[in-house]
């Protein structure tokens, strides 16, 4: 590439006509078009005879078995619906541990005779399917000579059609697990999860006089983070289109400090870009709700309104799929990184958690005298119980190489893990812990402007925090350190699973208490919960912390005084996913054994060291043929000047020299030891040397790389800057 190319670039954005969105959104209207590509409830129970949709629906709301015989049937009009809308193809699609999508595609025709075909679509291709294992991450479950690795169709999940500009494809979600029938995949410890954050929740629930609970359901609305980079300039950065994240790059004249992206308004083509990823997925079924600026240039998010944990997951894989697959119609690529750019606002995937059931209603809301809601304490106490025993794993399931750029950074929640409350809840639960009752809860007063025209309005009796890793917001907890990129599977299965654990635990001291009575033995029930969150909250309301997350003093009081788990990298905290506490509770809940847990470890690891390889690899190969033949280059063109040019004095040539020199040594000094890395054949001591050696051998040469960027003549410097970067749209 060449600086003609960066021009090229820069003049055609430059001259870019006002874009609109792709289709007539003046006429369209939303009703005509959600769920269109969607095999829903609606559109079987219109399909299927009675019966079976009767069994389907109880499989699909209450988490009761499915019949294997009515697999058929519902094929058969899965089949049907697909080809009218113009389907070819079928594919199970499924979620591999990388926390990629994954999809095989299958035609629906065969041929009959010689010159016919028939479409076919029996139950067992429904139901079952058989991707070629081995290419995907087993972490040593599965040996390559004993590769069969199964797809399950999950009921719970509805099948859609993915239209593309090459035809559509029936989609059906899937569990993916081995020939022994051990989880390889994202979906089926999520599914598990849910099992027994239902089963525990309706335990207590009854033991709270509900008679009948329902199936409880943990609910999760992802909000996504990502950046937009104009086309034409992210092709000339391999290390964007190769990593996902600039390796180089000098800090931008102007950053974010003027901060008036935030909420500002969004221009027209990224306006037109959000329009057709609502509009596809409103045709998915997927209930987009929110978009705007997000704090850095060219940064930006959505949101869903929350669904069903499991059908929010295969949704937020979706959405990461549509992001990608739409930009480049509008001229952009998207970048899921947790940090594309150093010194700029990373991004980040806020996981909005609750539990609740159509009888129960959402159970993590306080209404308007938590101080009265002993149900809601007590699941809340649950909660902040689980996360305190199990904080490393929660660390852990948002550890990545990616989000280590951001985690404990000053913009991000900080790599400890604790639980802000707000001002309402930490006093409420500061007297839970002293007695186990509450007798008041605080109000918000109400805000008087001064202007006659602007309203009254009654203000919350706490402000927002933005620092906490794991806050309380309203009705729901908000796990803010999920990194941009990730599968929300992760932390959810570890959510549902250590809180269920956490319910069990306080069932059953209930249970025992009451002689399985509840809450009918009054007196005895009062007693019995009171106790528990009088414990509950003296032995762990040490997570509870609403200050400042950011502060170095937070980080002194929560390491020294609280004994609080300070896992600063991902190789710190990728044990935890194995720990003995991790595999006690994941095997008492019944979502992931031994062996499972260490198979995740291991891939986790592998892939971090997979990130480190190819970034240290690249950095090597930009700054050999790009960075220091620009370098060395102009430095010659300077000297000869210097010595032809009577009397021209140049200040710069000295520091480029020494720079170059800097340079030259940083790219030397890296290949070293990214030989070191790549001859350790254990894992583990690999993901140390590449955290310890290998990414600060990268950082120096950048640091040549981009002081240099700020002196060589900008024509003949190879990569588009930051500026260009963030700033042309
Ligand atoms: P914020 O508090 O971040 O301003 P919102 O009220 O807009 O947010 O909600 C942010 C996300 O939280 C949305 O995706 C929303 O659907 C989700 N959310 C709201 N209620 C629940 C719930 N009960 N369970 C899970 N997610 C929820
Ligand atoms: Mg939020």
């Amino acid at each position: 590439m060449s600086h003609y190319a960066r021009a090229n670039a820069i003049q055609e954005i430059a001259t870019l006509p006002p874009v609109t969105a792709s289709y007539d959104y003046k006429s369209e209207k939303v009703e005509a078009i959600y769920g269109i590509n969607v095999f829903s409830i609606d559109k079987m129970e219109a399909r299927l005879p009675k019966s079976v949709f009767k069994t389907l629906k109880a499989a699909i709301n209450h988490g009761e078995k499915l019949p294997l015989e009515i697999a058929d049937v519902v094929a058969a009009s899965m089949k049907d619906w697909a080809l009218e809308r113009g389907a070819t193809h079928y594919a199970h699609i499924f979620h591999p541990l990388t926390g990629a999508t994954a999809e095989k595609h299958d035609s629906f025709f065969e041929p009959e005779g010689q010159a016919k075909t028939l479409a076919s679509f029996a139950g067992k291709a429904l139901v079952q399917g058989e991707p070629d294992g081995s290419s995907f991450p087993s972490g040593g479950i599965r040996a390559t000579f004993e590769a069969r690795g199964y797809t399950v169709w999950d009921v719970t999940s509805p099948a859609y059609i993915m239209e593309g500009v090459n035809g559509s494809t029936l989609c059906i979600p899937t569990a993916f697990v081995s020939w022994t029938g051990e989880a390889l995949d994202k979906k089926t410890p999520l599914l598990r999860s849910m099992s027994a954050i239902n089963k525990q929740a309706q335990r207590l629930l009854k033991l709270f006089g509900l008679d009948n609970p329902g199936y409880v359901a943990a609910t999760c609305g992802p909000e996504q983070e990502y950046f937009l980079i104009d086309t034409r300039l992210y092709h000339q950065r391999p290390d964007l289109y190769t990593c996902g994240r600039s390796l180089f790059g000098a800090k931008p004249a102007r950053g974010q400090e003027f901060e008036d992206q935030y909420f500002g308004s969004v221009p027209d083509r990224v306006l037109a870009f959000m329009m057709e990823i609502e509009r596809e997925g409103f045709k998915l079924g997927i209930p987009l709700k929110t978009r705007h600026n997000e704090v850095a240039p060219a940064q930006f998010e959505l949101a869903p309104i929350f669904e069903t944990a499991n059908v929010a997951a295969d949704h937020q894989q979706l959405t990461m799929t549509l992001l990608k697959k739409i930009a480049p119609k509008y001229g952009f690529q998207c970048l899921l990184h947790e940090k594309p750019f150093a010194g700029v606002n990373g991004s980040g995937k806020h996981v909005n958690w609750s539990i609740g059931s159509a009888a129960a209603g959402n159970i993590l809301e306080p209404g308007s005298e938590p101080h009265n809601n002993l149900r809601f304490q007590v699941f809340t106490a649950a909660v902040i119980r689980a996360v305190s025993l199990h904080q490393g794993l929660l660390r852990a399931t948002v550890a990545s190489a990616g989000n280590d750029h951001r985690l404990g950074a000053n913009e991000a929640p900080p790599a400890i893990i604790s639980v802000y409350l707000g001002t309402v809840l930490a006093d409420v639960f500061e007297q839970l812990a002293k007695t186990g009752t509450a007798a008041s809860s605080k109000k918000g007063a109400t805000m008087q402007l001064g202007v006659a025209t602007l309203p009254e309005f009654l203000k919350d009796a706490g402000d927002r925090n933005r620092t906490s890793p794991f806050a309380f917001t309203g009705n729901k907890f908000e796990f803010r350190a999920v990194g941009s990129s990730f599968s929300v599977s992760g932390p959810l299965t570890a959510l549902n699973t250590i809180v269920a654990d956490s319910i069990e635990y306080i069932a059953d001291a209930i249970e025992a208490a009451t002689k399985g009575q509840g809450a009918k033995d009054e007196k005895a029930f009062k007693a019995a919960t009171a106790k528990l969150l009088k414990d509950i909250l003296s032995e762990h309301g040490n997570i509870i912390f609403n200050g400042n997350g950011y502060s170095k003093e937070w980080h002194e009081e929560a390491e020294k005084k609280r004994g609080l788990k300070n896992l600063r990298t991902s190789v710190d905290a990728f044990g935890e996913i194995a720990a003995k506490s991790t595999v006690d509770v994941f095997k008492r809940q019944g979502v992931l054994t031994k062996r499972e847990l260490e198979s995740r470890e291991e891939v986790a690891v592998h892939t971090y060291n997979l990130v480190v390889g190819t970034e240290s690899k690249l950095a090597l190969e930009i700054g050999r043929t790009q960075i220091l033949p620009a370098a060395t280059r102009y430095a010659l063109e300077l000297s000869d000047a210097v010595s032809s040019v009577k009397g021209l004095k140049n200040s710069k040539l000295e520091k480029i020299v020494e720079l170059t020199n800097e340079l030259d040594a940083a790219l030397v000094a890296l290949e070293g030891v990214r030989e070191k890395f790549a001859g350790s054949d254990d894992v583990h001591a690999a993901a140390k040397i590449g955290r310890d050696k290998v990414l600060p051998a990268a950082l120096a040469v950048r640091k040549a790389a981009d002081a240099l960027e700020e002196l060589v003549a900008d024509d003949q410097w190879p990569l588009p800057t930051y500026q260009e970067l963030l700033f042309l749209r």
